[in-house]
C-alpha cells in the first residue's frame, strides 16, 4: 500500500472511532480533538497497530494494558480541563492518556511504578514533542508530594478505595479526582469534587482497570485469585 493510501485508510479509521465515540455520548470539543490527533499509533505496539484505532483496549507487556478509547476520553471529559489545570496522573503506562491530558491542561505530573514503562513513555513522548509533561518511577498512591496540590487528579489503575495521600493532594478549591475503586475484577469509575474538607462524588459507570500495587492500593499484584491473561472481549466492562 503507498503511503497516501495509508493515510486514507487511517483517516477512515479515525472518523469511524470519532463516530463510535460521540454515539457513546463523548461531546466535548476540546477532548474529540485530542482523541481525533493523539496518534494512539504510537503507543499502541508494533505488532497490534491494527488495533491502534478501533475501541478496543490493547496490552503493553508486563500485564498492563493501554485503556479503551472510550474510558480514556471519558474519564477526561470528567476532567472538565481548560488549559489552565496542573494534572496528576498515576498509572502513566504507555503514555497515551498523558498526552491527552497534556494537550488539554497546563502541565501533567505522571507516576509509574514499572520502570521500563515510564522510561519508554518518557521517550516517547518526548518524541512527540510533549513538553508539559514529568513522568516519575514510584508508588502512585502515595501521589506525588513536590507538585501538590494538583488541580486535577486522574488514576488509571483501580484501587481498593479512594486512596488518602490522593485525596490530600487534591486542590481544596474546586479540585477534580477520576478514579475506579471497587474489586480487582469490577470497578465503580467515580469523579470526585473537592471543596473546602467536602467531597463529592458522580458515578460514571462500570469499568475494569489493572489493579494499584502499593501503599495506598492493593499489597499484591495479584489481589485477585483468577489465572489467565486480561485482555479485551473477556469482560463486557469498558476496560481500562
Ligand atoms: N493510562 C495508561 C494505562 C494504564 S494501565 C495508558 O494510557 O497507557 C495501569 C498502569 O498503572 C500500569 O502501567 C501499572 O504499572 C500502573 N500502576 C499500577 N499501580 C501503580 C502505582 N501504585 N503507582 C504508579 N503506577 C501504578
Amino acid at each position: 500500500m503507498n503511503p497516501p493510501d495509508h493515510l486514507g485508510a487511517r483517516q477512515l479509521e479515525i472518523d469511524a472511532l470519532m463516530r463510535e465515540l460521540w454515539e457513546l455520548g463523548i461531546h466535548d470539543e476540546r477532548v474529540r480533538t485530542a482523541m481525533a490527533t493523539v496518534p494512539r499509533d504510537r503507543f499502541v505496539p508494533e505488532e497490534l497497530s491494527a488495533l491502534a484505532w478501533t475501541n478496543e483496549a490493547v496490552p503493553i507487556g508486563l500485564n498492563q494494558t493501554i485503556s479503551q478509547p472510550y474510558v480514556v476520553a471519558l474519564m477526561t471529559e470528567a476532567l472538565a480541563l481548560t488549559g489552565t489545570e496542573r494534572v496528576l496522573e498515576i498509572g502513566t503506562g504507555s503514555g497515551y492518556q498523558t498526552a491527552i491530558l497534556a494537550a488539554l491542561a497546563a502541565g501533567v505530573t505522571s507516576v509509574e511504578r514499572h520502570p521500563q514503562l515510564a522510561f519508554a513513555a518518557k521517550r516517547r513522548l518526548g518524541d512527540l514533542g510533549y513538553r508539559n509533561v514529568n513522568v516519575h518511577v514510584g508508588d502512585g498512591s502515595n501521589g506525588y508530594p513536590p507538585d501538590a496540590p494538583y488541580d486535577r487528579i486522574i488514576v488509571t489503575a483501580a484501587a481498593p478505595r479512594l486512596p488518602e495521600p490522593l485525596q490530600a493532594q487534591l486542590s481544596a478549591e474546586n479540585g477534580r479526582m477520576v478514579i475506579p475503586i471497587g474489586e480487582p475484577q469490577d470497578q465503580r469509575l467515580v469523579m470526585i469534587e473537592r471543596r473546602g474538607d467536602r467531597l463529592i462524588e458522580h458515578p460514571l459507570g462500570r469499568v475494569r482497570f489493572v489493579p494499584l500495587i502499593g501503599r495506598a492500593g492493593w499489597r499484591t499484584s495479584r489481589p485477585d485469585a483468577e489465572p489467565g491473561p486480561r485482555g479485551p472481549g473477556q469482560n463486557d466492562a469498558p476496560s481500562g
